[in-house]
């Protein structure tokens, strides 16, 4: 099958997206791409976090507690931080969510955000990828980003809390019929290729 490369939806066009896949599946990277390719912003709480911690905020002391264990942090505060960068004016004409929601608790909350604004979601793109490779890549990460939380033990906690916190969302998104599954084993390009054609064809 030949997909296009270039993305189809012009300048104009609005959409909201939301990254969904356990830790080390390669979401980061392709939210990058989808910014470039669709001229929308990404937010992503972990790096919105790891940023609080390095100015040495308040949110940032905390988070850097729940991050180092591989905890999720409470619904409550990741909702005002979400709730605050959802209105900012970049949001307007869409956005791409990478770590959020990440509990059923954070998207009924979303749901109640995007209602009051009248906005849609488009997609939920699901990232498969095998436990062995996303351990794998999450070990190589270490070696290049030195996150504190890719040490082993906090990986496979990582893990662990996805299956239990976050892999519900499947079945939430899927009774709306927004989930779109994305093997995430290929090259780079070829996930993004995927992820475009999946985009485009709908
Ligand atoms: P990964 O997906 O590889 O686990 P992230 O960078 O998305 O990494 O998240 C790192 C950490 O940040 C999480 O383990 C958690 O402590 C915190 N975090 C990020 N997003 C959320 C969220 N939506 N709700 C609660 N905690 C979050």
């Amino acid at each position: 099958m030949i997909v296009s490369a270039v993305p189809i939806q012009d300048e104009t066009s609005v959409m909201r997206i939301i990254l969904l896949g356990q830790p080390g599946c390669g979401k980061g990277t392709q939210a990058q791409r989808l910014v470039a390719a669709y001229h929308i912003p990404k937010l992503i709480t972990g790096d919105m976090l790891r940023g609080a911690v390095e100015e040495g905020s308040a949110l940032g002391k905390m988070a850097d507690t729940y991050m180092r264990r591989g905890e999720l942090l409470p619904d409550d505060i990741i909702l005002s931080l979400m709730r605050e960068r959802l209105s900012a004016p970049d949001c307007r004409r869409g956005y791409i969510l990478d770590g959020f929601p990440r509990t059923i608790a954070q998207a009924n909350g979303l749901d109640a955000l995007m209602a009051a604004e009248g906005v849609p979601l488009d997609h939920v793109l699901l990232f498969e990828v095998p436990d062995a490779e996303s351990r794998k890549r999450l070990r190589t990460r270490r070696t290049v980003e030195h996150r504190l939380d890719d040490i082993d033990d906090t990986v496979l906690h990582r893990l662990d809390v996805y299956r239990r916190a976050t892999l519900p969302l499947v079945k939430f998104y899927e009774e709306r019929s927004l989930v779109r599954r994305i093997p995430a084993t290929g090259s780079m390009d070829e996930v993004h290729r995927h992820i475009c054609s999946v985009i485009d064809g709908s």
